[in-house]
């Protein structure tokens, strides 16, 4: 008998028909005798419907009450797949986060889990329930309740399969897999039957929203078996787990990702002094705003452009906290950008070849693609280009590293 826990997110839960079909194929797991947790998001759509009611209202609504709001919508989807799985005959109840007990800390909008308790599921499991608990949504110490960030159900599933120690965590989306990206952009994108979680959490990392990015860092940490697979037909999906000595030689690239999400700010006319840079990211970060690519060069005239990218959603105030500080620096001005993408090629591979950064560039280049900011690590290169570009970028890096054909042994 295996304990499994079963993620399944908005598109698979979409409709009354499609909440049956689910607790159908729950039910089919059970009758196996396996002990079964699910976790299943709010109807697809129904979280961003509830963003925009209460965006008619206040677009600076307290995050505290965006909370209550939002969790709403899971909270529709367990009772209503519990009710399904009860008229097939299967025993269920029905959990908020609050419920159940995910802990955790106090900021709204992108709560972190601290602990769970899990006595009461144990307890349903061991007398023959099913138990559906809401993603995406927990409870501080005082008893307020959080949300985990957009996409945050998946990271409620491995949590929840990492303290239940689940033989695996299984997340039914509306793609069979994780692909070498996203097979709506590039129909030639091929899926992985494994990924490794350190080329899942980047893949993540960079934009390919089918796992949350934390759901990844949880799996990895607690060493969960991670299975991504369709909600809507039968296959293996595809594995992300850790890398086994005797596999075969692994691909050099294993993905493109990219997101739209991002946005630039540049402060232009920077006095090239110590500390400039420290003044301009120390209050973005005092913020709470996350800064991801940093481009700073020197020009003749001694004064250096500083950009850096941030989430499209804190632009605007990213942009108000620099106007001061540009002036006490003595720069010029502080100007943004919100049509950008950044795509990224990612791959453990590519720690031990040389060149691939010129092959990118090279691709980009017979496209007619202009490079505006360049990151690389280890196992990624990232390059941010003019949002327009973004679709015949992604489809001519697939092409240019053959990633629609399967890796070599
Ligand atoms: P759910 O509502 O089930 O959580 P999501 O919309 O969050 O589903 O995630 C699934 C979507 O992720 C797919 O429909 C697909 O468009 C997108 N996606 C982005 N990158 C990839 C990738 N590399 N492989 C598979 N799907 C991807
Ligand atoms: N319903 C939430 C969202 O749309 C959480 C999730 O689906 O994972 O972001
Ligand atoms: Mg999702």
């Amino acid at each position: 008998m295996a304990l499994i826990v079963q993620k399944f997110g908005g598109t698979s839960v979409g409709s009354v028909e499609r909440i049956q079909a689910v607790a159908e194929k729950v039910k089919a797991f059970c009758n196996k005798g396996n002990q079964v947790v699910v976790v299943v998001s709010a109807m697809s759509g129904e979280t961003n419907r509830l963003v925009s009611l209460a965006t008619e209202i206040d677009d600076q609504a307290s995050a505290r009450e965006m909370d209550v709001l939002l969790t709403t919508g899971e909270q529709v989807t367990i009772a209503l797949l519990s009710m399904a799985l009860e008229k097939t005959g299967i025993p269920a109840r029905s959990y908020t986060g609050g419920q159940v007990r995910v802990l955790t800390d106090d900021v709204h909008g992108k709560a972190r889990i601290r602990e769970i308790d899990h006595e009461k599921i144990k307890a349903d499991l061991d007398s023959g329930r099913v138990v559906v608990v809401a993603g995406f949504q927990g409870v501080n110490e005082k008893g307020d309740i959080t949300t985990l960030g957009r996409g945050g159900s998946d990271t409620s599933a491995v949590a929840l399969a990492a303290v239940l120690k689940a033989d695996e965590c299984q997340i039914f989306t509306d793609v069979d897999g994780v692909y070498t990206t996203d097979p709506r952009v590039e129909e030639k994108a091929r899926r992985m039957s494994r990924i490794t979680f350190e080329e899942m959490l980047e893949m993540a990392s960079l934009g390919s929203k089918v796992l949350q990015i934390r759901s990844v860092e949880f799996a990895g940490k607690y060493n969960v078996p991670l299975r991504v697979l369709s909600s809507f037909k039968d296959g293996p999906g595809t594995l992300i787990s850790v890398e086994e000595g005797d596999e075969m030689e692994r691909p050099v690239i294993s993905g493109v990702a990219f997101t739209r999400d991002e946005a630039k700010v540049i402060v232009r006319g920077v006095p090239d002094i110590p500390g400039a840079a420290y003044k301009i990211l120390g209050p973005i970060g005092e913020a709470n705003i996350e800064v991801d690519m940093i481009v700073q060069n020197i020009g003749e005239d001694k004064t250096t452009d500083f950009t850096f990218t941030v989430h499209r959603n804190e632009f605007s105030k990213a942009q108000n906290i620099l106007r001061d500080i540009a002036k006490e620096l003595g720069a010029k001005e502080v100007i943004g950008d919100t049509d950008i993408a950044k795509v990224s090629l990612v791959g453990v591979g590519m720690r031990s070849h040389a060149g691939i950064a010129s092959q990118m560039f090279g691709a980009l280049a017979a496209d007619g693609i202009n490079i505006q900011m360049i990151g690389t690590s280890e196992i990624k290169i990232s390059v941010v280009i003019d949002e327009k570009y973004l679709e015949l970028a992604v489809r001519s890096l697939h092409a240019a590293f053959e990633l629609d054909k399967p890796p070599t042994k």
